[in-house]
């Protein structure tokens, strides 16, 4: 991705973001990959995309329906990626872009979310999604009856398997755990629905759109523990991918071009923020995804980390840049 003399304000801001919240922090080798290829299938930075994707399918008062959940065994336990970031997201979309968030999660997660937005003191609306699929046909079917949503996005949402079964990023078999939600994509998108996914490892609602670079990349992407033995990868497309390190850290750095475009630096979330969001989900019960420990941490990185990173993100300038940057 070379740098060109003239480059339009946010896909500059956009490439810089992308780097940030796509560093190899733990030196896994995988993020580059499959950063590379979902960047290949836009042509552009992912963060200002996924922004101006906002932007351009969200008006006032329209209905933005937000998924995430990804619960981890023996115990079905909520991790700590996604709920923060599909908290901050609903937020910021609700307040920057005026639009109606209704956040679906699996409904042993709820409390989780519902303690969050309790600290924030916010009042967005959170309901169950079944794990069972005939009772997921029959609630796609009324939320979109319901609430005739323009934009549908996932953010670290447990997706499935060719077969059908979800898996953990240890190749574990969770399909019981988890809102059979694939049913509410498939018909957001045959009623032409936006949708926009937000994933980090590979096995997440809108991998689909990169399976080939998951079954090269990640660990049992192509084989599972499990009997099985579809692989972790998960099938489901959708119209946007957004990768990065951290799941919640792919909605920081679209939510910090959403500020930019928008001239609204509040639409990204500051420090104390994120220190109340995941202090709270821990409490009511969340846990770190890859550590599996009740613990002040989201994919085995630190509290401090996550503020660390959030600063840098809120340092890129609010203000409008000069349209052409000579490098
Ligand atoms: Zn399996």
């Amino acid at each position: 991705m070379p740098f060109n003399i003239k480059i339009h304000d946010i896909d500059y801001l956009g490439e810089n973001v992308d780097r940030l919240i796509c560093i190899d922090l733990k030196a896994r080798g995988v993020i580059h990959p499959l950063y590379e290829a979902a960047r290949s299938l836009v042509g552009k930075p992912l963060t200002s995309r996924a922004a101006q994707l906002l932007v351009e399918s969200l008006r006032a008062k329209e209905v933005v329906l937000i998924t995430t959940g990804f619960r981890l065994p023996p115990l079905g336990l909520q991790e700590t990626d996604g709920i923060l970031g599909a908290i901050s997201l609903a937020k910021a979309l609700q307040e920057t872009l005026k639009a109606k968030p209704l956040l679906l999660i699996e409904k042993e997660s709820i409390p989780i979310l519902k303690a969050i937005l309790n600290v924030l003191n916010e009042k967005i609306t959170v309901q169950g999604f079944p794990t069972k699929f005939e009772e997921a046909e029959e609630k796609a079917e009324e939320i979109l009856a319901k609430y005739n949503p323009t934009l549908l996005v996932a953010i670290e949402k447990a997706g499935c398997n060719s077969l059908g079964e979800y898996h953990t990023s240890k190749g574990e078999n969770v399909t019981s755990f988890h809102a059979k939600i694939e049913v509410l994509f498939r018909k957001a998108r045959k009623n032409g629905i936006v949708t926009l996914a937000v994933g980090d490892g590979g096995n997440e609602v809108g991998m689909g759109n990169i399976k080939k670079a998951v079954e090269k990349t990640v660990s049992y992407a192509t084989k599972c523990i499990c009997p099985c033995q579809g692989g972790i990868a998960a099938q489901s497309k959708v119209d946007l991918l957004v990768t990065a390190t951290v799941s919640n850290w792919g909605v920081y750095g679209i939510l910090t071009c959403l500020a930019k475009l928008t001239q609204k630096p509040k639409t990204m979330h500051g420090l104390k923020m994120e220190g109340n969001m995941l202090k709270t989900a821990v409490k009511y019960g969340a846990i770190d995804g890859v550590t599996r420990r009740k613990a002040l941490s989201v994919d085995g990185i630190s509290l401090a980390i996550h503020k660390s990173l959030i600063k840098m993100l809120k340092a890129f300038p609010q203000k409008k840049l000069k349209r052409e940057i000579l490098i």
